[in-house]
């Protein structure tokens, strides 16, 4: 079958591996989409890949074939995928499986082959059946807006002023749902201007070029001098958390969506001035999963606005220079089989 293969000397091929073959206890998914996501990018770039690793975790597909220990799956199915799943240790048990640590297997992000791919072999445990009016594009899109989801149940807040810092493929998202879910008003900060435009598309009230406008004043007039009672930093920039605290309001919930592993430096007596919150976000559940394809079967939510490359699998390492590396791209789809 084709796939896309991470070469340590390369980077990703497109190149022709041997087709997969599932366990007993695992499930054969024909890929319909695959959505780039910003780990794939930092796990190429890491350089900790493994030579001959196929990367790709949004995923959504047809079941096709079903080990023989399986139970309650039915080929023909369309599902997407979490991409992770144990199940057994005390963190999945309590609900909480973006802690799992210990056993867990993963696809595209961990121990297993991953989706840029014409077929990927999961285990029952990780599908997610697709609504009735939902197509297989959104369907691979679920995963990104349940990453978000998760990010908003992180600030336990369910209304207020909201700030989101960062118009990738998160922030975008994050700004979809807080409309949806009726934040009043949501800004997004974002210096390049067709991500602001996009932000404005998706249902941004204002939008800010952190770059010309000033941001202080812009936050505490856009909320009457109260500040923002809610911050998502979407940015991945650690200069940017300093002015997420300052910028919120006394009380506010700050939530660190982005993931970076350097060091960031912040002024303590912003918490003791204003006595907020900080708190940041990991993965999601297959809960938040089902509860954005629900939002999409209802015609709530349409994922598709923030893909800005449809492509075929052969073109990904082509847009994956030019368009990913760059941060031109805000969501690459990619096109592999039937979609549905
Ligand atoms: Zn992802
Ligand atoms: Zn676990």
């Amino acid at each position: 079958m084709k796939a896309i293969v991470y070469r340590a000397d390369k980077g990703i091929v497109a190149e022709t591996v041997p087709m997969p073959e599932i366990d007993d206890d695992q499930v054969l998914v024909q890929v319909a989409n695959t959505g780039f996501c910003g780990s794939d990018h930092s796990l190429i770039r890491s350089g900790g890949l493994m030579d001959g690793y196929i990367l790709g975790h949004e995923v959504s597909g047809t079941i096709v074939e079903i080990g023989k220990n399986v139970q309650g799956v039915v080929e023909g199915t369309r599902v997407t995928i979490r991409p992770s799943y144990c199940g057994t240790c005390a963190d999945c048990k309590a609900g909480r499986p973006y802690f799992c640590q210990n056993s867990r297997r993963s696809i595209g992000i961990g121990d297993l082959p991953g989706a840029f791919a014409e077929f990927v072999v999961v285990f029952p445990q990780m599908l997610i059946l697709v609504p009735d009016g939902v197509d297989s594009r959104n369907a691979a899109l679920a995963e990104a807006f349940a990453a978000s989801l998760h990010a908003i149940a992180c600030v336990g807040k369910t209304s207020g002023a909201t700030l989101v810092i960062g118009g990738g493929p998160i922030g975008l998202a994050m700004i979809r749902l807080l409309n949806v879910l009726n934040f009043y008003p949501v800004v997004l900060s974002e210096p390049v201007k067709e991500k602001r435009n996009l932000g404005l598309r998706l249902g941004a009230d204002y939008v800010v070029d952190p770059n010309s406008d000033d941001m202080q004043h812009f936050a505490f007039a856009s909320t009457q001098g109260k500040g923002f009672e809610i911050v998502f930093e979407c940015s991945g920039v650690p200069e940017l958390i300093q002015p997420c605290l300052d910028t919120a309001a006394r009380g506010g919930r700050i939530c660190i969506v982005s993931m970076t592993y350097a060091t960031a430096t912040i002024a303590p007596i912003t918490f003791n001035l204003k006595e907020v919150w900080l708190t940041g976000s990991y993965s999601n559940t297959h809960e938040e999963n089902r509860r954005i394809l629900n939002w999409m079967s209802e015609g709530k939510l349409d994922g598709k606005p923030l893909i800005t490359d449809l492509i075929g699998l052969e073109d990904l390492p082509g847009v994956y220079a030019e368009r990913i590396e760059t941060g031109k791209a805000v969501k690459v789809m990619v096109k592999i089989g039937e979609e549905f």
